[in-house]
Protein backbone atom coordinates (compact mmCIF):
# COMPACT_ATOMS: atom_id res chain seq x y z
CA UNK A 1 0.00 0.00 0.00
CA UNK A 2 1.26 3.33 -0.87
CA UNK A 3 0.46 5.41 1.84
CA UNK A 4 1.82 3.15 4.78
CA UNK A 5 4.10 4.87 7.24
CA UNK A 6 2.37 8.54 6.17
CA UNK A 7 1.34 10.07 9.40
CA UNK A 8 -1.81 12.71 9.27
CA UNK A 9 -1.15 14.89 12.26
CA UNK A 10 -3.86 16.46 11.94
CA UNK A 11 -7.41 15.82 14.25
CA UNK A 12 -10.02 13.81 11.84
CA UNK A 13 -13.46 13.10 12.49
CA UNK A 14 -12.50 10.07 14.41
CA UNK A 15 -11.31 13.03 17.21
CA UNK A 16 -14.59 14.32 17.24
CA UNK A 17 -17.11 13.08 19.89
CA UNK A 18 -20.67 14.14 18.39
CA UNK A 19 -23.61 15.13 20.70
CA UNK A 20 -27.00 14.39 19.52
CA UNK A 21 -28.35 18.05 18.18
CA UNK A 22 -24.68 19.59 18.21
CA UNK A 23 -24.53 21.98 14.91
CA UNK A 24 -21.79 21.06 12.58
CA UNK A 25 -20.33 23.00 9.62
CA UNK A 26 -18.98 20.65 6.93
CA UNK A 27 -16.59 22.45 4.17
CA UNK A 28 -17.57 20.02 1.41
CA UNK A 29 -16.59 19.95 -2.36
CA UNK A 30 -19.58 20.58 -4.53
CA UNK A 31 -18.15 22.00 -7.08
CA UNK A 32 -19.52 20.06 -9.68
CA UNK A 33 -20.21 20.00 -13.08
CA UNK A 34 -24.46 21.56 -13.93
CA UNK A 35 -25.82 21.48 -17.03
CA UNK A 36 -30.21 22.80 -17.26
CA UNK A 37 -29.71 23.18 -13.56
CA UNK A 38 -29.14 19.07 -13.26
CA UNK A 39 -26.17 17.88 -12.14
CA UNK A 40 -23.64 16.05 -14.89
CA UNK A 41 -21.30 14.43 -12.76
CA UNK A 42 -21.86 13.74 -8.97
CA UNK A 43 -18.93 11.78 -8.15
CA UNK A 44 -17.55 14.75 -5.96
CA UNK A 45 -20.99 14.60 -3.98
CA UNK A 46 -20.71 10.51 -3.65
CA UNK A 47 -17.53 11.44 -2.13
CA UNK A 48 -18.34 13.81 0.25
CA UNK A 49 -21.32 10.91 1.59
CA UNK A 50 -18.73 8.99 4.12
CA UNK A 51 -18.77 12.61 5.97
CA UNK A 52 -21.85 13.38 5.97
CA UNK A 53 -23.43 9.88 6.66
CA UNK A 54 -20.74 9.41 9.76
CA UNK A 55 -22.34 13.17 10.92
CA UNK A 56 -25.84 12.06 10.29
CA UNK A 57 -25.46 8.64 12.35
CA UNK A 58 -24.30 10.33 15.35
CA UNK A 59 -27.23 12.45 14.66
CA UNK A 60 -25.40 15.75 14.27
CA UNK A 61 -27.32 18.39 13.04
CA UNK A 62 -25.27 19.42 9.56
CA UNK A 63 -24.55 22.58 7.93
CA UNK A 64 -22.85 22.02 4.34
CA UNK A 65 -21.14 24.35 2.69
CA UNK A 66 -19.34 24.75 -0.35
CA UNK A 67 -18.25 26.43 -3.85
CA UNK A 68 -19.32 26.02 -7.04
CA UNK A 69 -18.21 27.41 -10.15
CA UNK A 70 -16.52 30.89 -9.84
CA UNK A 71 -19.49 33.32 -9.44
CA UNK A 72 -18.92 36.90 -8.82
CA UNK A 73 -22.01 37.62 -6.74
CA UNK A 74 -25.27 36.16 -5.78
CA UNK A 75 -25.83 34.16 -9.44
CA UNK A 76 -28.77 31.47 -9.85
CA UNK A 77 -27.17 29.51 -12.33
CA UNK A 78 -24.17 28.76 -10.02
CA UNK A 79 -26.91 27.73 -6.96
CA UNK A 80 -26.24 24.54 -5.36
CA UNK A 81 -30.09 24.16 -5.34
CA UNK A 82 -29.17 21.29 -8.34
CA UNK A 83 -26.70 19.78 -5.82
CA UNK A 84 -28.99 19.53 -2.80
CA UNK A 85 -31.43 17.60 -4.99
CA UNK A 86 -29.01 15.05 -6.02
CA UNK A 87 -27.57 14.60 -2.25
CA UNK A 88 -31.06 14.39 -1.09
CA UNK A 89 -31.65 11.18 -3.84
CA UNK A 90 -28.22 9.39 -2.69
CA UNK A 91 -28.95 9.44 0.98
CA UNK A 92 -32.60 9.30 -0.07
CA UNK A 93 -33.55 12.17 2.86
CA UNK A 94 -34.72 15.66 2.61
CA UNK A 95 -32.22 18.13 2.72
CA UNK A 96 -32.93 21.57 3.14
CA UNK A 97 -31.61 24.39 1.15
CA UNK A 98 -30.85 27.67 2.49
CA UNK A 99 -31.07 30.68 -0.10
CA UNK A 100 -28.06 32.41 0.84
CA UNK A 101 -24.75 31.70 2.82
CA UNK A 102 -25.00 33.76 6.01
CA UNK A 103 -27.69 35.97 7.23
CA UNK A 104 -31.01 35.21 9.33
CA UNK A 105 -32.31 32.37 6.39
CA UNK A 106 -29.11 30.95 6.60
CA UNK A 107 -29.53 31.19 10.67
CA UNK A 108 -32.76 30.13 10.51
CA UNK A 109 -32.94 27.08 8.45
CA UNK A 110 -29.57 25.85 10.56
CA UNK A 111 -31.67 26.47 14.10
CA UNK A 112 -34.55 24.06 12.71
CA UNK A 113 -32.40 21.37 11.91
CA UNK A 114 -33.92 17.84 13.71
CA UNK A 115 -30.46 15.86 14.45
CA UNK A 116 -29.73 14.03 11.33
CA UNK A 117 -30.95 16.71 9.13
CA UNK A 118 -29.09 18.90 6.47
CA UNK A 119 -28.98 22.29 5.36
CA UNK A 120 -27.15 23.13 2.50
CA UNK A 121 -26.19 27.07 2.40
CA UNK A 122 -25.66 28.61 -0.70
CA UNK A 123 -22.33 28.62 -2.77
CA UNK A 124 -20.04 30.48 -0.54
CA UNK A 125 -18.51 32.39 -3.61
CA UNK A 126 -21.30 34.96 -3.95
CA UNK A 127 -19.99 36.67 -0.56
CA UNK A 128 -17.35 38.43 -2.05
CA UNK A 129 -15.61 37.75 1.36
CA UNK A 130 -14.62 33.90 0.65
CA UNK A 131 -11.83 34.19 -1.79
CA UNK A 132 -10.61 36.83 0.47
CA UNK A 133 -10.78 34.73 3.34
CA UNK A 134 -12.49 37.72 5.10
CA UNK A 135 -12.54 37.64 8.86
CA UNK A 136 -16.14 38.93 9.43
CA UNK A 137 -17.61 36.22 6.48
CA UNK A 138 -15.66 33.09 8.49
CA UNK A 139 -16.98 34.43 11.87
CA UNK A 140 -20.64 34.55 10.64
CA UNK A 141 -20.23 31.24 9.36
CA UNK A 142 -18.52 29.51 12.39
CA UNK A 143 -21.65 31.27 14.40
CA UNK A 144 -23.88 29.07 12.47
CA UNK A 145 -22.02 25.71 14.15
CA UNK A 146 -19.95 24.16 17.66
CA UNK A 147 -17.17 22.09 15.04
CA UNK A 148 -15.89 22.41 11.50
CA UNK A 149 -14.81 19.67 9.34
CA UNK A 150 -13.03 20.48 6.23
CA UNK A 151 -14.16 17.44 3.94
CA UNK A 152 -13.11 19.57 0.70
CA UNK A 153 -10.05 18.13 -0.62
CA UNK A 154 -10.39 20.20 -3.80
CA UNK A 155 -10.62 23.62 -2.04
CA UNK A 156 -7.90 22.74 0.43
CA UNK A 157 -5.06 24.25 -1.62
CA UNK A 158 -6.86 27.91 -1.13
CA UNK A 159 -6.73 30.08 1.84
CA UNK A 160 -10.29 31.39 1.88
CA UNK A 161 -13.27 32.26 4.53
CA UNK A 162 -14.86 28.80 4.12
CA UNK A 163 -11.79 26.80 4.12
CA UNK A 164 -9.08 28.60 6.46
CA UNK A 165 -11.08 31.49 8.04
CA UNK A 166 -13.62 29.87 9.55
CA UNK A 167 -11.22 26.62 11.02
CA UNK A 168 -9.92 29.47 13.27
CA UNK A 169 -12.97 30.17 15.18
CA UNK A 170 -14.25 26.34 15.73
CA UNK A 171 -12.48 23.56 16.98
CA UNK A 172 -11.48 21.78 13.47
CA UNK A 173 -11.30 18.72 12.29
CA UNK A 174 -10.07 16.77 8.69
CA UNK A 175 -13.02 14.77 7.24
CA UNK A 176 -12.66 11.26 5.63
CA UNK A 177 -11.44 12.10 2.04
CA UNK A 178 -9.37 14.85 3.07
CA UNK A 179 -7.56 12.80 4.83
CA UNK A 180 -7.47 10.02 2.48
CA UNK A 181 -6.36 12.06 -0.18
CA UNK A 182 -3.73 13.65 1.84
CA UNK A 183 -2.24 10.13 2.76
CA UNK A 184 -2.57 8.64 -0.45
CA UNK A 185 -0.89 11.77 -2.53
CA UNK A 186 1.75 11.76 0.02
CA UNK A 187 1.93 8.15 -0.06
CA UNK A 188 3.02 8.46 -3.40
CA UNK A 189 6.14 10.68 -2.94
CA UNK A 190 7.03 9.66 0.47
CA UNK A 191 6.46 5.74 0.47
CA UNK A 192 5.86 4.52 -3.10
CA UNK A 193 6.30 0.85 -3.80
CA UNK A 194 9.42 1.13 -6.61
CA UNK A 195 9.60 1.24 -9.06
CA UNK A 196 7.47 4.71 -8.87
CA UNK A 197 6.10 5.68 -12.90
CA UNK A 198 4.97 9.08 -13.21
CA UNK A 199 2.59 10.01 -16.53
CA UNK A 200 2.06 13.91 -17.23
CA UNK A 201 0.51 14.99 -20.17
CA UNK A 202 -2.04 18.00 -21.00
CA UNK A 203 -1.64 21.24 -22.19
CA UNK A 204 0.45 23.14 -19.80
CA UNK A 205 4.04 22.80 -18.99
CA UNK A 206 4.53 25.82 -17.06
CA UNK A 207 1.39 24.67 -14.57
CA UNK A 208 3.37 21.58 -14.43
CA UNK A 209 7.08 21.95 -14.34
CA UNK A 210 7.12 22.13 -10.64
CA UNK A 211 6.29 18.69 -10.62
CA UNK A 212 8.63 17.56 -13.26
CA UNK A 213 11.50 18.78 -11.52
CA UNK A 214 10.14 17.09 -8.33
CA UNK A 215 9.73 13.41 -10.17
CA UNK A 216 13.05 13.98 -11.48
CA UNK A 217 13.97 13.92 -8.13
CA UNK A 218 12.17 10.91 -6.73
CA UNK A 219 10.36 8.38 -9.16
CA UNK A 220 12.64 5.74 -11.54
CA UNK A 221 10.56 6.81 -15.33
CA UNK A 222 8.82 9.91 -16.02
CA UNK A 223 6.90 9.12 -19.29
CA UNK A 224 5.62 12.78 -20.86
CA UNK A 225 2.54 12.75 -23.60
CA UNK A 226 -0.26 15.45 -24.51
CA UNK A 227 0.68 18.29 -25.92
CA UNK A 228 3.72 19.51 -22.96
CA UNK A 229 5.25 17.45 -25.58
CA UNK A 230 6.04 20.29 -27.90
CA UNK A 231 7.91 21.97 -25.54
CA UNK A 232 10.57 19.23 -24.99
CA UNK A 233 10.89 18.73 -28.91
CA UNK A 234 10.91 22.38 -29.69
CA UNK A 235 13.53 22.46 -27.01
CA UNK A 236 15.75 19.58 -28.87
CA UNK A 237 15.14 21.59 -32.01
CA UNK A 238 12.49 18.53 -33.10
CA UNK A 239 9.82 20.75 -36.03
CA UNK A 240 6.53 20.93 -34.04
CA UNK A 241 4.47 22.33 -36.61
CA UNK A 242 1.42 24.12 -35.63
CA UNK A 243 1.46 22.08 -32.15
CA UNK A 244 0.68 23.63 -28.88
CA UNK A 245 3.65 25.22 -27.61
CA UNK A 246 4.49 27.73 -24.89
CA UNK A 247 7.56 30.04 -24.98
CA UNK A 248 8.17 29.59 -21.56
CA UNK A 249 7.15 26.02 -21.77
CA UNK A 250 10.56 25.31 -24.00
CA UNK A 251 13.10 26.89 -21.61
CA UNK A 252 11.83 24.99 -18.20
CA UNK A 253 11.48 21.48 -21.12
CA UNK A 254 14.82 22.50 -21.50
CA UNK A 255 15.55 22.72 -17.86
CA UNK A 256 14.29 19.54 -17.50
CA UNK A 257 16.04 17.70 -19.90
CA UNK A 258 19.95 19.02 -18.85
CA UNK A 259 18.14 17.48 -15.15
CA UNK A 260 17.12 14.63 -16.44
CA UNK A 261 20.94 14.09 -17.18
CA UNK A 262 22.27 13.97 -14.29
CA UNK A 263 18.74 11.98 -12.74
CA UNK A 264 18.65 8.22 -11.72
CA UNK A 265 14.83 9.25 -13.30
CA UNK A 266 14.32 8.22 -17.03
CA UNK A 267 12.52 10.78 -18.85
CA UNK A 268 10.73 9.18 -21.94
CA UNK A 269 9.31 11.76 -24.31
CA UNK A 270 6.80 9.68 -27.34
CA UNK A 271 8.37 8.23 -30.22
CA UNK A 272 5.72 8.58 -32.58
CA UNK A 273 2.61 10.78 -33.07
CA UNK A 274 -1.13 11.46 -33.86
CA UNK A 275 -1.53 14.61 -36.07
CA UNK A 276 -4.27 16.48 -37.51
CA UNK A 277 -4.75 19.54 -39.41
CA UNK A 278 -7.28 20.80 -37.30
CA UNK A 279 -8.10 20.45 -33.36
CA UNK A 280 -11.63 19.20 -34.46
CA UNK A 281 -13.06 16.17 -34.76
CA UNK A 282 -13.39 16.52 -38.05
CA UNK A 283 -9.64 17.18 -39.03
CA UNK A 284 -7.57 14.74 -41.32
CA UNK A 285 -5.76 12.80 -39.17
CA UNK A 286 -2.18 11.64 -39.95
CA UNK A 287 0.04 8.95 -38.15
CA UNK A 288 3.71 9.96 -38.17
CA UNK A 289 5.99 7.07 -37.71
CA UNK A 290 8.24 9.35 -35.64
CA UNK A 291 7.52 12.93 -34.04
CA UNK A 292 8.58 15.63 -36.54
CA UNK A 293 5.63 17.60 -37.35
CA UNK A 294 5.17 19.62 -40.55
CA UNK A 295 3.98 23.04 -41.03
CA UNK A 296 -0.13 23.32 -41.22
CA UNK A 297 -0.26 20.41 -38.43
CA UNK A 298 -0.54 20.05 -34.89
CA UNK A 299 0.30 16.06 -33.23
CA UNK A 300 -3.13 15.84 -31.09
CA UNK A 301 -2.51 12.40 -29.74
CA UNK A 302 1.07 10.33 -29.28
CA UNK A 303 0.98 7.15 -31.43
CA UNK A 304 0.60 3.65 -31.10
CA UNK A 305 4.20 2.04 -30.72
CA UNK A 306 4.48 5.21 -27.56
CA UNK A 307 1.18 4.22 -25.90
CA UNK A 308 2.87 0.28 -26.13
CA UNK A 309 5.93 1.65 -24.75
CA UNK A 310 4.00 3.54 -22.03
CA UNK A 311 1.96 0.67 -21.23
CA UNK A 312 4.84 -1.60 -20.52
CA UNK A 313 6.37 0.54 -18.42
CA UNK A 314 2.85 1.20 -16.20
CA UNK A 315 2.46 -2.72 -16.05
CA UNK A 316 5.74 -3.37 -14.55
CA UNK A 317 5.29 -0.11 -11.89
CA UNK A 318 4.89 -0.73 -8.26
CA UNK A 319 3.02 2.62 -7.93
CA UNK A 320 1.60 4.41 -10.43
CA UNK A 321 0.39 8.33 -10.49
CA UNK A 322 -0.75 10.30 -13.76
CA UNK A 323 -1.53 13.45 -14.15
CA UNK A 324 -2.82 14.65 -17.41
CA UNK A 325 -4.12 13.33 -21.08
CA UNK A 326 -1.97 11.92 -23.71
CA UNK A 327 -3.54 14.11 -26.16
CA UNK A 328 -6.86 16.22 -27.24
CA UNK A 329 -8.82 13.04 -25.53
CA UNK A 330 -12.35 14.87 -26.30
CA UNK A 331 -11.75 14.39 -30.01
CA UNK A 332 -12.43 11.05 -31.16
CA UNK A 333 -9.65 10.75 -33.23
CA UNK A 334 -7.40 11.90 -30.99
CA UNK A 335 -8.62 9.46 -27.99
CA UNK A 336 -6.55 6.80 -28.33
CA UNK A 337 -3.37 7.89 -26.75
CA UNK A 338 -5.12 8.45 -23.63
CA UNK A 339 -7.47 5.55 -23.96
CA UNK A 340 -4.48 2.99 -24.26
CA UNK A 341 -2.85 4.71 -21.32
CA UNK A 342 -5.93 4.45 -18.90
CA UNK A 343 -6.62 0.92 -19.70
CA UNK A 344 -2.94 0.07 -19.00
CA UNK A 345 -3.57 2.23 -15.17
CA UNK A 346 -6.79 -0.05 -14.80
CA UNK A 347 -5.23 -3.16 -15.43
CA UNK A 348 -1.86 -2.68 -13.54
CA UNK A 349 -1.09 -5.03 -10.86
CA UNK A 350 0.88 -1.72 -9.26
CA UNK A 351 -1.01 0.78 -6.77
CA UNK A 352 -2.53 3.31 -9.07
CA UNK A 353 -3.49 6.85 -8.38
CA UNK A 354 -4.52 9.78 -10.68
CA UNK A 355 -4.39 12.98 -10.06
CA UNK A 356 -7.97 14.62 -10.92
CA UNK A 357 -8.66 17.43 -13.48
CA UNK A 358 -8.90 15.99 -16.89
CA UNK A 359 -7.36 12.59 -16.32
CA UNK A 360 -10.01 12.03 -13.72
CA UNK A 361 -12.40 13.07 -16.37
CA UNK A 362 -10.65 10.63 -19.14
CA UNK A 363 -10.47 7.84 -17.10
CA UNK A 364 -14.36 8.09 -16.36
CA UNK A 365 -15.06 8.66 -19.92
CA UNK A 366 -13.65 5.38 -20.43
CA UNK A 367 -15.34 3.76 -17.63
CA UNK A 368 -12.85 2.59 -15.77
CA UNK A 369 -12.63 5.20 -12.68
CA UNK A 370 -13.27 1.81 -10.44
CA UNK A 371 -10.37 0.10 -11.65
CA UNK A 372 -7.86 2.45 -9.99
CA UNK A 373 -7.06 2.35 -6.49
CA UNK A 374 -7.58 6.40 -6.03
CA UNK A 375 -8.68 8.55 -8.31
CA UNK A 376 -8.13 11.94 -6.74
CA UNK A 377 -10.96 14.64 -6.59
CA UNK A 378 -9.19 17.32 -6.80
CA UNK A 379 -6.84 18.97 -9.58
CA UNK A 380 -4.86 22.01 -8.17
CA UNK A 381 -4.69 20.79 -5.10
CA UNK A 382 -3.01 16.87 -5.69
CA UNK A 383 -0.59 18.78 -8.05
CA UNK A 384 0.03 20.99 -4.81
CA UNK A 385 0.78 18.31 -2.36
CA UNK A 386 2.68 16.75 -4.82
CA UNK A 387 5.11 19.47 -5.39
CA UNK A 388 5.49 19.27 -1.65
CA UNK A 389 3.40 22.37 -0.98
CA UNK A 390 1.53 22.67 2.64
CA UNK A 391 -2.11 23.22 1.45
CA UNK A 392 -3.45 26.01 4.08
CA UNK A 393 -6.56 24.41 4.70
CA UNK A 394 -5.19 21.18 6.15
CA UNK A 395 -2.44 23.44 8.15
CA UNK A 396 -5.61 25.48 9.80
CA UNK A 397 -6.77 22.20 11.17
CA UNK A 398 -6.31 21.18 14.99
CA UNK A 399 -3.07 19.56 15.26
CA UNK A 400 -3.62 15.54 16.54
CA UNK A 401 -2.49 14.83 20.02
P1 LIG B 1 -5.33 17.90 -16.23
O1 LIG B 1 -6.62 18.65 -15.99
O2 LIG B 1 -5.52 16.41 -16.17
O3 LIG B 1 -4.25 18.39 -15.32
P2 LIG B 1 -4.62 19.68 -18.40
O4 LIG B 1 -5.70 20.62 -17.98
O5 LIG B 1 -3.21 20.11 -18.20
O6 LIG B 1 -4.86 18.22 -17.73
O7 LIG B 1 -4.77 19.38 -19.95
C1 LIG B 1 -5.95 18.86 -20.52
C2 LIG B 1 -6.15 19.39 -21.92
O8 LIG B 1 -4.99 19.18 -22.70
C3 LIG B 1 -7.26 18.65 -22.63
O9 LIG B 1 -8.32 19.57 -22.86
C4 LIG B 1 -6.63 18.20 -23.95
O10 LIG B 1 -7.46 18.43 -25.07
C5 LIG B 1 -5.40 19.04 -24.04
N1 LIG B 1 -4.36 18.41 -24.84
C6 LIG B 1 -3.71 17.27 -24.57
N2 LIG B 1 -2.84 16.98 -25.54
C7 LIG B 1 -2.93 17.95 -26.46
C8 LIG B 1 -2.27 18.23 -27.70
N3 LIG B 1 -1.34 17.41 -28.17
N4 LIG B 1 -2.61 19.36 -28.36
C9 LIG B 1 -3.56 20.18 -27.86
N5 LIG B 1 -4.21 19.98 -26.71
C10 LIG B 1 -3.91 18.88 -26.01
MG1 LIG C 1 -7.29 20.58 -16.63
Amino acid sequence: MATSGVTFGKKTLRDLKVERGMPVLVRVDFNVPLKDRRVTDDARIRAALRAIEQLREAGARLILCSHLGRPKGADPATSLAPVSERLSELIDHRVHQAPEVIGPEARRGASRLEPGEILVLENTRWESGETKNDPQLAAELAELAEAFVLDAFGSAHRAHASTVGVAQHLPSYAGPLLEKEVTTLRGVIEAPERPLVVVLGGAKVTDKVALIDRFLDMADALLIGGAMCFSFFRAQGVDIGNSLVEDAGVLLAQGALDKADESDCRLLLPVDLVAGDDFSEHATVRRLDGVEVAQGWMGLDIGPRTTERYAEEIGQAGTIFWNGPMGAFELEPFAAGTRGVAEAVASAPGYSVIGGGDSGAAIAQFGLADEVDWLSTGGGASLELLEGKELPGVEALDDAD
